[in-house]
């Protein structure tokens, strides 16, 4: 009687375990977060602003990490006249052109937030509203914040959670273009 006591204990146990294991194994969700490759090679006046703004983003954000020239996945580069612009390819995927001379006049590393920020899926929102990151240009040279609203940090790791509709998500991942996020300034005379 003892030993099929000691036997129920010992299975009891087992399952116990059994039970605690398969929780402590599998935390939800299970996404696998992106690793971001940067390249700055091509923009050398502006690798240390890459390097804030990836940090800005890796702390504002989840599911993604933007990283120094580990790959290829973002490539930076720095440009003469013709405005800042990103180019996405697919969603973590594209190029970034900072332009010398509207990082003479906005905010460079407002800039470099702002055109990663395309990369990781959110469009333009030219709302002049500095407080969003996406607004660009149109909260005026004055503004340099350069940090993501919670809204749109909380966009860009939904997207790579993957857990948006396919058509939430198809609106953010894909192939485009994004110019003319920083206005020119008018001449005087
Ligand atoms: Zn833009």
């Amino acid at each position: 009687m003892n030993s099929r006591i000691g036997r129920f204990a010992v299975a009891a146990l087992a399952t116990a375990t059994a039970t605690l294991g398969v929780t402590v194994a599998n935390p939800s969700p299970a996404a696998a977060a992106m690793t971001i490759c940067y390249n700055t090679s091509q923009a050398p006046s502006y690798a240390s602003i890459a390097n804030q703004a990836a940090s800005i983003w890796n702390d504002a954000t989840t599911n993604l990490t933007l990283t120094a020239n580990c790959g290829t996945n973002l490539r930076i580069y720095q440009i003469t006249g013709g405005g800042s612009y990103a180019q996405r390819t697919s969603l973590g995927n594209g190029r970034v052109y900072i332009d010398t001379q509207q990082a003479a006049q906005y905010s460079p590393l407002r800039i470099m937030t702002h055109e990663i920020g395309h990369i990781l899926g959110l469009p333009d929102n030219y709302n002049g509203n500095c407080a969003i990151l996406m607004s660009g240009g149109s909260a005026g040279t004055s503004c340099t914040n350069p940090y993501p609203s919670t809204t749109e940090a909380n966009r860009v790791s939904s997207l790579f959670a993957g857990t948006l509709s396919a058509t939430e998500r198809s609106s953010g991942t894909g192939s485009q273009v994004f110019r003319d996020s920083w206005p020119a300034l008018l001449t005087v005379g």
